[in-house]
């Protein structure tokens, strides 16, 4: 087995603590670098000298996927030790600080919102807080890693790209010693949740959904005999854990299938979620959009499900709903 070693670091979020990985490779690596907190970078710091390192012995970090509590103590370890190479996904830097990008990002949740059925206000409110990044300032990625790729610094790895938790997650797996280690892409007994990105300009918006259950497949045929995820336990039943994942997005697909059908078989996103989530959504509007809009993207492709527009709206229903 290759040597690596589990950091735990404090988030705020309802997932709990974020994990970053030190692989003892040919390069000392770090895999993701938690969310920007004190605690967190104390927990960093004390991690690290338990396994007799400093900051300064940490010579890449690897970015399984731009979210902040994987990329958000970059900044801080670039400024304690400049000479860390940074390597990540082809898109992470566009994502995190492309100017251009950011303001069409906004742009282009604001018109999603708005089609899901959210007010005017909300959907500016949440389309530049979706938009907003203050925790890559300093950095920016070396080498990009692209599918198929070899880790440099890390011989026996390779780069697989798992799109859907995001749109620029990689996950990477070491044949020789069945080693996994997946990011957000596979957490056991929690939904890690789809998101969405903004495509770049001028293209068509992924549909993460199906790019995970396509991912999720891949991934079902590593014979992983561990897995590391960047929330969770550590795996030892890789397969389980997919089917956790499929159960929970059939299950989610069912009841907006039964909400529909509550619902006269004619409701906007927004009303879907009123339905499904009554006095929990209004918090986390973005979390609920984005899972339900992306279930939605399946249930289309699966011809159960069409979507009209009216008055700038999308109004979903069953194909046979009668
Ligand atoms: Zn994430
Ligand atoms: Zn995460």
């Amino acid at each position: 087995m290759q040597r690596v070693e589990r950091l735990e670091l404090t988030t705020n979020f309802p997932i709990g603590p974020v994990y970053s990985y030190v692989v003892f490779g040919e390069k000392l690596t770090l895999i993701d670098a938690g969310l920007k907190n004190k605690q967190g970078w104390d927990e960093l710091n004390k991690g690290l000298h338990l396994l007799g390192l400093g900051l300064t012995d940490i010579e890449q970090i690897v970015i399984t996927h731009h979210h902040n509590d994987h990329t958000g103590m970059v900044d801080w370890i670039l400024e304690k030790n400049p000479s860390v190479s940074i390597y990540a996904h082809k898109d992470t830097e566009m994502i995190l600080k492309d100017e251009s990008y950011l303001a069409w990002s906004s742009e282009f949740f604001e018109r999603l919102f708005l089609e899901f059925g959210l007010t005017k206000e909300l959907a500016i409110k949440w389309a530049y807080r979706k938009g907003h990044r203050d925790y890559f300032q300093l950095a920016t990625v070396d080498e990009v890693l692209q599918d198929g790729d070899s880790v440099p610094g890390l011989p026996g790895w390779k780069v697989i790209e798992t799109l859907g938790h995001s749109q620029d997650h990689i996950s990477l797996y070491c044949g020789d010693t069945q080693q996994f280690i997946c990011g957000d892409n596979i957490i056991k007994g929690v939904h890690g949740g789809i998101f969405l990105d903004a495509p770049k300009q001028g293209e068509e918006r992924a549909k993460p959904l199906l790019q995970y259950l396509n991912n999720l497949e891949i991934c079902r045929k590593l014979p992983a005999k561990v897995t590391y995820s960047g929330h969770g336990p550590i795996i030892d039943n890789l397969n389980g854990a997919i089917d956790g994942h499929i159960n929970n997005i059939e299950n989610r697909a069912n009841r907006v299938i039964n909400t529909l059908k509550k619902l006269d078989n004619s409701a906007t996103g927004l009303e879907i979620i009123q339905d499904m989530y009554r006095g929990r959504y209004e918090k986390a509007v973005i979390t609920f959009v984005f899972e339900i809009v992306s279930v939605l993207d399946m249930l289309q492709e699966r011809n159960i499900v069409f979507a009209e527009k009216l008055n700038g709206v999308y109004q979903y229903r069953l194909i046979n709903g009668d």
